[in-house]
């Protein structure tokens, strides 16, 4: 599926050299369209690149330019940010998961990353509940099993 574009104001333009190695995992914390809100207002400072849920996948920022979503300078630089709709107490959708994986097993195929070291949750960024609910090793075992 191809993403639907999503307005941000709330990234850097490039990456400053920095070759891309990771993928980020997110939960929202809410629904996609509570992502969107976040990331169209500016005062929020925060956005990722794709954002996924009740069905859609949405793109923010171009993987050509760093997003503000690992609350780390150099590892925005070098990754992928992908926000899931899921809660504290709502794990993602099935069809939330399989658009994941679908992302995923582009962006490991194109960068040439491996899927269980290489897509990681947001907690081992810096300290933080999230990526809550979502099941890494889902993501991982999927992305794994589509690259074959
Ligand atoms: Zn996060």
């Amino acid at each position: 599926m191809d993403p639907a574009w999503k307005h941000t104001e709330n990234y850097t333009a490039g990456r400053d050299g920095t070759a891309v190695d990771r993928i980020v995992i997110h939960y929202i914390v809410g629904t996609l369209a509570a992502a969107d809100a976040t990331f169209a207002d500016p005062d929020s400072g925060v956005s990722a690149h794709y954002g996924i849920g009740e069905g859609a996948l949405h793109q923010y920022v171009s993987e050509a330019n760093t997003a503000w979503h690992a609350g780390d300078l150099a590892m925005n630089r070098r990754s992928i940010g992908i926000e899931h709709s899921a809660d504290s107490d709502r794990s993602p959708s099935a069809s939330t998961y399989e658009m994941s994986i679908d992302v995923c097993t582009r962006i490991c195929r194109e960068y040439g990353l491996d899927p269980q070291t290489q897509i990681i949750p947001h907690s081992s960024v810096v300290a933080t509940a999230c990526p809550g609910t979502v099941a890494i090793a889902r993501i991982r075992d999927g992305v794994d099993s589509r690259l074959g």
